[in-house]
Parts: C-alpha cells; sequence; structure tokens
C-alpha cells in the first residue's frame, strides 16, 4: 500500500511551536500535509529558535496574521493559554476551517476555547498520547508521533467530515486514533499519565528535602530506581502547572484510590504480609508486558540504556 502524499490542507497554523507543535511541523513535512505550515509564538528568542531549526514557511509574533486564513489552527501552547489564545484569534478565524489544539486535558478545552469559537469554525480537540520530557522548538522530531495513540473529542453533534479529516490528519502524522468524550479522556489520562507525573515530581521533590540522606548520595546512588522519576519530573513545569489546574476532579479521584492502595502496602509492610506484596508485583509485571506486546514501550532491558564501560 503507497502512502497518499498529497497535501491535507491548504495553510495549516500552529500557535505555539515547543515541543508538540515543532513536532506536527517536522511530521507534516515528512507526510507532505499542508501547502503552507504557520507558526506562531510569543517570545523573540523562541521565535529565534523557531526560526534556525526551519520547520515552518512563516513564523509570526502576533497571532493574527499566524492564523489568517488557515484551514486548521491548531494551540500548541500550555492549557492555561488556550482560552486567551482563543478569544485574541477569534475574529481573523476562517469560515469552514477546523480549531483544534493538543493540550493533556480535554474537558478545560471545550469550557475555555467553546465559548469564542465563531459559527461556522468546527472546533475537535485532540490529544496526541506522546512526549518527552524536553520542551521548546529544538526539540521536536518527525517521529513523535509515530506508533503512539492521538485521541480526538469532538463536542456532541461536530461535523463529521471535519472530524474525519482530522483523524486523517492525525493518522497522516503517523499516530493511531481513538474518538473519546472529553471527561472520559481526562479520567485515563489522570491515571496514565497526570497521576505518575505528580508522584514522579512529589518523590524528587521529598528526596531534594531530606536531611539525614544528603542530596550527593540521592544522585551518586540513583541508578537504584530513582533517576527513571526524575526523568518525568524534568517536564515543563509551566505546561504541568496548567495540566492539574485544569484537570482537578479527575487528578483528585486517582489520588484517592493511589492514597488508599497506598496504605494497604504500608500495612502489608508494616504486619510483614510478604504474600500481599509479591501478588501486587506480579501482576504489576504482568502490564508491564503488555504494554511491550502492543509495542507502546522498548523490550530492551533498562529501556534500551547502553551501560557505560568503566
Ligand atoms: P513547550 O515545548 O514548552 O512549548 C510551549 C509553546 O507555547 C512555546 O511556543 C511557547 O512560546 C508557547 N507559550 C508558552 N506560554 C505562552 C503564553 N502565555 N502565550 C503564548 N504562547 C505561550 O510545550 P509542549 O511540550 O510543546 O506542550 C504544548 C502543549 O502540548 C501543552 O498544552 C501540553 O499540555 C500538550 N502536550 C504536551 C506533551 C508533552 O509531553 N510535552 C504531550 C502531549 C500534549 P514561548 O517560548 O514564546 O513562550
Amino acid at each position: 500500500m503507497t502512502m497518499d502524499s498529497r497535501p491535507l490542507f491548504g495553510k495549516v497554523a500552529l500557535v505555539g511551536v515547543g515541543l508538540i507543535g515543532s513536532s506536527i511541523a517536522h511530521a507534516m513535512r515528512r507526510g507532505g500535509l499542508a501547502a503552507h505550515i504557520a507558526g506562531y509564538t510569543h517570545r523573540t528568542a523562541t521565535l529565534e529558535k523557531a526560526r534556525a531549526a526551519g520547520f515552518a514557511d512563516t513564523l509570526h509574533d502576533s497571532l493574527a496574521p499566524a492564523v489568517r486564513d488557515a484551514d486548521l489552527v491548531v494551540l500548541a501552547t500550555p492549557v492555561g493559554t488556550f482560552g486567551p489564545l482563543a478569544k485574541e484569534m477569534s475574529a481573523f478565524l476562517k469560515p469552514g476551517s477546523i480549531l483544534s489544539d493538543v493540550g493533556s486535558v480535554k474537558t478545560a478545552v471545550v469550557r475555555d476555547v467553546g465559548p469564542f469559537v465563531p459559527d461556522g469554525v468546527h472546533l475537535i480537540p485532540a490529544h496526541p498520547v506522546a512526549g518527552t520530557e524536553q520542551s521548546g522548538p529544538e526539540a521536536g522530531f518527525a517521529e513523535l508521533f509515530d506508533g503512539r495513540w492521538c485521541i480526538l473529542t469532538p463536542p456532541p453533534g461536530a461535523d463529521i467530515g471535519a472530524v474525519d479529516l482530522l483523524k486523517t490528519f492525525w493518522q497522516r502524522l503517523g499516530s493511531q486514533v481513538e474518538i473519546m468524550d472529553p471527561k472520559h479522556h481526562d479520567l485515563v489520562l489522570a491515571i496514565t499519565s497526570h497521576v505518575p507525573h505528580l508522584i514522579a515530581y512529589n518523590i524528587v521533590g521529598t528526596a531534594a528535602d531530606l536531611e539525614t540522606v544528603t542530596e550527593s548520595e540521592v544522585i551518586k546512588f540513583s541508578a537504584g530506581g530513582f533517576r527513571d522519576f526524575t526523568r518525568i519530573a524534568a517536564s515543563d513545569p509551566t505546561m504541568w502547572r496548567d495540566v492539574f489546574l485544569n484537570n482537578r476532579e479527575a487528578v483528585l479521584e486517582m489520588l484517592g484510590r493511589f492514597n488508599e492502595d497506598l496504605s494497604l502496602l504500608q500495612r502489608a509492610i508494616r504486619w510483614g504480609d510478604g504474600d500481599a506484596l509479591f501478588n501486587l508485583f506480579t501482576r504489576t509485571r504482568a502490564i508491564r508486558r503488555s504494554i511491550i506486546d502492543v509495542g507502546q514501550d522498548s523490550p530492551e532491558p533498562n529501556f534500551g540504556r547502553t551501560q557505560k564501560k568503566s
């Protein structure tokens, strides 16, 4: 089967050209998806980095020229900025165009962006479940979405043609696509992404604040497990602040469950209940195996890290 290489859109505007925005641009170039890629970013330093990376046809530090005449506009800034940006760009959106985003939470997008979508513009929120702990325009690469999932959360009554077009767009960026209700998306991502990030931020913070174990000891002996949390805890602070502020209910629900289960483990350790510990650790090993089986991670030992010879 040959891959379709015809452009899907005339002009695509990426509002935000960090890790995700720039990766979309690279993948669009690879797949020939747009005749013109426009990028917007508000800081001059980021604009210069984007220019040096060379993934956009035009780059702008104001919204109007970036989004004007675009057939697809993608919000790729921190979630807390979506509402004000949508308000500012509203007058310049082209009738018949699609307004989408890549935000890690979805109920908040409809709440914050929905009121500013003009008649005739299709709001179809999306979330590519792919990323790294890096950020900025120089961090993006074309393969980021290959084999990963992108979740679309079209509002009730959304235009079927627009949903199909956005689905094809993400498939041609390399993703598999699933359609979901926004509330369900937020619950699923709370446990698969948001709470794991919170745990990582918390454990790294706890280690940093210890008095009896020094920071240099934590760093020196990190290969025991700690360093795997530090990768996640190095993720962009602005992005993650906005995720927690905008997925409050689902995160609190999952944290409640997490705390209950943690108490059970604490009890098992206190009472020497080895079976309880062993049974859980056996079940969790099977989950890891399933993730590898469906191709969402590498089976290489130690995440494929090569061991340095001493
Ligand atoms: P990033 O690399 O930090 O890039 C953020 C972009 O947003 C930059 O262009 C930045 O421009 C711009 N920006 C930041 N604050 C802004 C403001 N107040 N007004 C206008 N522009 C602003 O972030 P990212 O990782 O690409 O994340 C972008 C979005 O993707 C977020 O909504 C996040 O939830 C979602 N997402 C992230 C991941 C991930 O793993 N990173 C995965 C899936 C989805 P300046 O530098 O000029 O401020």
